[in-house]
């Protein structure tokens, strides 16, 4: 099964997939945890120079590298993972390149979409949890967190992260089937009790 964690910086994707992961494992099962950018020693190069690059960088070289680091992940970790009947768990996904490069960069959320599944070779999660939260919160978690050091995607305005929050929003309406959405100012225990009985009806337990 193949599970995705998408929602704005701050959200506690991380937070989940760790307590997920322990539930999972404790159940018997066999998780894969993972990350777009960023699940491969390629893809931790593109990571690299995404979120690090000084200066502008092209909206859609900014597309196109983070389609490249999704080819090769969902090739070499992801579906040689669901072949082996694991369950893979993502932290972002298409949805995020949808949201960010489609619509908060204005690239188009259909154009995006159709590359990101081309680049993924079609391969759709079972399961998106999006964890929704109040933009400023949101930033406020990071710089606790990390002590205000934002990388440049962190770093855009408010508008460009209510955008974001929008299209992930607006996606879950589209796609109501697929999509859980968690009120991520809950508290995180709370949080993982509406995403375990998601889970565990997916993976039966
Ligand atoms: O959540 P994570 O820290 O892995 O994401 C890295 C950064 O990349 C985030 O700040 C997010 O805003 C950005 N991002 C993006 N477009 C994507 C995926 C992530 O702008 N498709
Ligand atoms: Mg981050």
């Amino acid at each position: 099964r193949f599970i995705t964690l998408e929602g704005g910086d701050g959200a506690g994707k991380t937070t989940q997939a760790a307590l997920l992961t322990d539930w999972l494992e404790a159940s018997g099962r066999t998780v894969v945890r993972t990350r777009e950018p960023g699940g491969t020693d390629l893809g931790q190069r593109i990571r690299e120079m995404v979120l690090h690059e000084r200066g502008h960088v092209a909206p859609r070289a900014e597309a196109l590298l983070y389609a490249a680091d999704r080819a090769h992940h969902v090739e070499t970790v992801v579906r040689p993972a669901l072949e082996r009947g694991e369950v893979v768990l993502q932290d972002r996904y298409i949805d995020s390149s949808v949201a960010y490069q489609g619509v908060a960069r204005g690239l188009g959320a259909d154009r995006i979409r159709s590359v990101s599944e081309w680049a993924a070779d079609g391969l759709a999660p079972d399961l998106t949890v999006l964890l929704d939260l109040d933009v400023t919160v949101g930033r406020a978690r990071v710089a606790a967190a990390r002590g205000d050091t934002f990388d440049r995607l962190e770093s855009e305005a408010a508008a460009f992260h209510e955008t974001v929050r929008g299209a992930f929003l607006d996606a879950a309406a589209a796609e109501p089937a697929r999509f859980l959405v968690v009120d991520a100012s809950a508290p995180a225990e709370d949080v993982q009790r509406a995403v375990r009985t998601a889970v565990g009806a997916l993976v039966g337990i």
